[in-house]
């Protein structure tokens, strides 16, 4: 039979094995260990010569769904799961990197993982080196140098910068890097980073994976000795993905196909929507032809994505009054889910940055990150219209 397509993996993947009772869906195994009669069978489940679950730090059923699931769609030999998307980062991170070792990033990553490399690496005696997002000779240049790991992002969070991760993935390969792509704003329905040469992709499953907003989770996906070594230092720390957790996961993952479908498409429009306003100063989004790197996310991404940002005019006073006119919007931190969801930056994705620190990141503090739901998109732009047009009257009087 031929391969089948995303929307049909996304639905049917890494199911069938963990199916019991001829149930037809994946049942959430709350059991903290699996037991055994047989002292010999044990052994060999303990050792890894025999498939099954020992204790739930390790493997659980429920999980392992969860994992076979996104494997296959990225399209990789191997993955392993963590408790959020920041376990499957430091876990990586903290599994490939030691004192002495050299490790190339951009300036734009996740908030979360720049305090890693700027907090805590610097600690353990790595060498950080953060280059321009976007600045492709200079990542170059710092990774001829010799690296250890050359951890990727594209597209950022929240100006949706793009890398070019095919050309940044063979510069990494020339120097025996382990290249890291953080695919979560992509997903693997939008940009597929194995493919493009990287060794290692990463997802916040809290985000477009899950879609719901309703359970944390992380994944890590590549080549089996890398991720085998991966889940070894996760099952030893102890950052496992939750059985229940898997289950909301591995159910908003179903429909990821039509999700990501409908918000590329809903994010694309209401980025043209929103330069027709007069309060906007610039809108940030891969999707558009003036994107500066508009041609390099045409080359390597399938769709957009379903993030963009927009500052206003005004700074921090205009977002404080017109993100609460907002009707199909939650004001809040996650992203990805399948209502709209929009917050500043400086309290989102870089709150644990000084003003002085978002600056340099090119990130003003009025700002605003915009994930676009699945709402019908006359109702997203109407809601928009409302809000600005209020802020107008407001503004009048
Ligand atoms: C949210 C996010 C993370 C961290 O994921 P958590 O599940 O919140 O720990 C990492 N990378 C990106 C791009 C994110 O948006």
């Amino acid at each position: 039979m031929k391969e089948a397509k995303f929307g049909t993996k996304s639905i049917w993947a890494g199911e069938k094995e963990q199916l019991a009772f001829g149930a037809t869906q994946v049942p959430v195994v709350h059991s903290v260990s699996f037991g055994y009669d047989d002292m010999d069978e044990w052994y060999d489940v303990a050792i890894g010569k025999k498939p099954g679950h020992i204790y739930g730090r390790n493997t659980n059923p429920t999980v392992q769904a969860f994992e076979e699931k996104i494997r296959i769609l990225e399209g990789a030999e191997a993955s392993t799961s963590f408790s959020t998307g920041m376990a499957a980062i430091s876990n990586t991170l903290g599994t490939l990197l030691f004192p002495g070792d050299r490790v190339v990033s951009i300036k734009d990553t996740y908030g979360g993982t720049n305090k890693i490399f700027t907090e805590f690496l610097p600690k353990q005696q790595v060498e950080v080196v953060l280059c321009d997002t976007g600045d492709h000779e200079a990542i170059e240049k710092e990774v001829a140098k010799g690296c250890k790991v050359l951890y990727l992002e594209s597209p950022t969070n929240p100006t949706v910068k793009v890398t070019d991760i095919r050309r940044m993935a063979a510069a990494g390969k020339s120097v025996g890097a382990t290249v890291v792509v953080d695919n979560t704003f992509a997903t693997p329905v939008n940009q597929n980073p194995l493919e493009l040469g990287a060794d290692l992709v990463i997802h916040s499953a809290t985000k477009f994976l899950g879609g719901h907003a309703d359970a944390l989770g992380g994944a890590v996906c590549g080549e089996k000795s890398l991720v085998e070594a991966i889940y070894h230092y996760r099952e030893i720390n102890g950052a496992t993905l939750d059985p229940m957790a898997a289950y909301l996961l591995l159910r908003g993952m179903k429909t990821l196909k039509l999700r990501i479908d409908q918000q590329n498409k809903n994010a694309a429009e209401i980025a043209e929507y929103l330069k027709t306003f007069d309060m906007v100063e610039a809108v940030y989004y891969p999707g558009l032809p003036e994107h500066p790197n508009h041609d390099i996310a045409k080359e390597q991404m399938n769709g957009f994505g379903g993030m963009l940002s927009f500052a206003v005019k005004g700074g921090v006073e205009t977002v404080r009054d017109l993100l609460p006119k907002l009707t199909y919007a939650n004001r809040a931190a996650n992203l990805g889910s399948v209502e709209t969801v929009v917050g500043p930056s400086r309290t989102t994705s870089h709150v644990e940055c000084t003003p002085a620190e978002r600056a340099a990141m090119g990130i003003p503090e009025g700002l605003i990150r915009y994930s676009a739901g699945i709402e019908d998109i006359e109702d997203l732009k109407e809601d928009l219209a409302q809000a600005f047009q209020a802020l107008h009257t407001y503004a009048k009087n």
